[in-house]
């Protein structure tokens, strides 16, 4: 059984230990999963969602060398929007490389 906390909880307690994000996840759970939990583990992603989206697919600084910025930061917050955000990205470097 896997329970994910909010953004809200997350940051509340992203410096709390373990056993004590535990036992309040299960406590918030208790009514769907019970009290009868005999293990847990507890996993922290520090950095799980952007809190800054932006609307462009990627930001491109003019070089020597060039610099993109790219991820699930510009074209949505998921693996289809990292994907979609690096492909645009590969293509504006691709397009702007000196041709031999
Ligand atoms: C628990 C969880 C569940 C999720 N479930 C889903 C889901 O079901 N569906 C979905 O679409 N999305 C899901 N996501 C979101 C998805 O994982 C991200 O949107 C996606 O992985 C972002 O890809 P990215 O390449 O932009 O960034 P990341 O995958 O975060 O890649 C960034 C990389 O940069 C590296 N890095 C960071 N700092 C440095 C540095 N200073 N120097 C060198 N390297 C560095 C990191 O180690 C990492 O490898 C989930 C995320 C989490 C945390």
């Amino acid at each position: 059984m896997t329970i994910h906390a909010g953004p809200e909880f997350s940051r509340e307690h992203a410096r709390s230990d373990d056993a004590t994000v535990a036992r309040l996840l299960l406590e918030e759970a208790k009514d769907y999963v019970g009290t009868g939990a005999k293990a847990t583990a507890v996993y922290h992603w520090e950095y799980s969602q952007p809190t800054n989206p932006h609307d462009e697919p990627f930001v491109y600084v003019e070089g020597p060398p060039p610099l993109v910025f790219c991820g699930d930061a510009y074209a949505g917050p998921k693996v289809e929007g990292a994907v979609t955000s690096g492909l645009a990205a590969a293509g504006k470097l691709l397009e702007s490389a000196p041709r031999p």
